[in-house]
């Protein structure tokens, strides 16, 4: 998307950044993206109408309940696989509103040895999101804890659920010059206005040049990911005891060099430069980092990892080995009033050019546990 720095919003942020950079110089991609996401004042998550219909996006678990449902059941399968065990963790990574949760523990009344053995855990980094998770789940009637970093849950079997979370994690942008490759930055120009340019790599050598970019020509973009605030938790959690992962998200299943970072405010995509704090600044997920990074995590060797990756498959794929249809179908025949919504919501979700095919699921488990379900 080209940037047009007249169309630019001076929101508070923006203000704080501009005069942050003319003290300390360039930002990278990773904090601004950090900063955009999270600043305590006027980080985009601070904003409890981000998500929904009316907010800036909507996400699967608010577009059909059954989205929720079935991963709940898909949790209690796994639990099983796991033994049956009598104390699990059921954990949430970035919860949104709460929506996936209510609905997953709802189907879950059918199961309740999972409900008595569940101690919920939501993993969830912005206060104002907390609390609208809070009122979301006031009615449940099991305890639940929050924790504003996966590494703060206790040890213990667990099954771990993320959806639309990778995405929010911020990246790192390289961009090839004839000279090497150099750190995108976010700076400002002669006018005060923000806009990119670039700065040297850091000198730790910290960002490997993968293999899939070492022919790029000058000008290329390669984005970087980071999930370490979700690889190493979950090697720790499943050195002890079984772990496994349900991670969805819209991306690509190999690597791709290319300028991922988006920013879309009230449904509608923007420069991510145009509005920070104001927008949802997301990348596409590499899934092909993400199951290096995972496997790689708490590993000594290479070729016995600790955590093994199952996928990625597509959310249509997902979904549908779940029963995602027979479910709907059911809830149609007990709710004619509402059949038409049913229908549409299931739709979308499996939509062959749309979230069907775009997102993706990838599971992640402790080498003892079968193929996850749906896999
Ligand atoms: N899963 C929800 C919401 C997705 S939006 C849904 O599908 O509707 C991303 C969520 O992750 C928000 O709740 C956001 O506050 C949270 N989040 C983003 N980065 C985070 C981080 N680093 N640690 C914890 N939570 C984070």
């Amino acid at each position: 998307m080209n940037y047009d720095p007249d169309a630019r919003r001076d929101t508070p942020l923006s203000c704080n950044l501009i005069a942050r950079i003319k003290r300390d110089g360039p930002l990278t991609v990773r904090q601004y993206m950090t900063a955009c996401l999270q600043d305590a004042d006027h980080g985009y998550y601070r904003r409890r109408e981000a998500i929904g219909r009316t907010g800036d996006f909507i996400t699967a678990p608010e577009i059909s309940q059954i989205f929720g449902e079935l991963i709940g059941l898909w949790s209690a399968v796994v639990w099983q696989q796991m033994g049956g065990p009598s104390r699990i963790n059921l954990i949430e990574l970035g919860p949104g509103r709460g929506s996936l949760m209510r609905d997953a523990l709802r189907a879950l009344r059918l199961v309740p040895d999972f409900l008595s053995a569940a101690n919920v855990h939501l993993v969830e980094s912005s206060e104002t999101l907390r609390a609208a998770q809070t009122e979301t789940l006031g009615a449940i009637d099991l305890p639940i804890n929050w924790h504003p970093r996966l590494e703060d849950v206790p040890e213990g079997p667990t099954i771990v659920i993320g959806n639309e979370f990778l995405d929010a994690l911020p990246v790192e942008q390289l961009i090839a010059t004839p000279s090497g490759w150099r750190c995108r930055s976010v700076t400002v120009d002669d006018l005060d206005r923000l806009q990119f340019g670039e700065i040297a790599l850091p000198p730790s050598g910290r960002l490997d040049i993968p293999v899939h970019a070492e022919n790029a020509p000058a000008g290329s973009i390669l984005t970087v990911p980071n999930f370490s605030e979700l690889s190493a938790p979950l090697a720790s959690l499943g050195k002890s005891a079984p772990l496994a992962a349900l991670l969805i998200d819209y991306g690509h299943a190999a690597s791709e060099i290319g300028d991922s970072l988006q920013a879309v405010r009230d449904h509608h995509h923007e420069h991510p430069l145009t509005s920070p704090g104001e927008a949802d600044l997301t990348t596409q997920v590499d899934f092909e980092a993400v199951r290096t990074q995972i496997t790689m995590s708490g590993s000594e060797n290479a070729a016995d990892p600790a955590l093994v990756v199952d996928g990625p498959i597509t959310q249509a794929e997902f979904l549908g080995a779940l029963g995602i249809v027979q479910r709907a179908s059911r809830l149609m025949a007990a709710n004619p009033i509402e059949a038409g919504n049913i229908e549409l919501g299931v739709a979308r979700l499996l939509a062959p050019q749309g979230m069907g095919t775009r997102f993706k699921a990838l599971g992640v488990r402790s080498g003892g546990l079968p193929t996850l379900p749906g896999f």
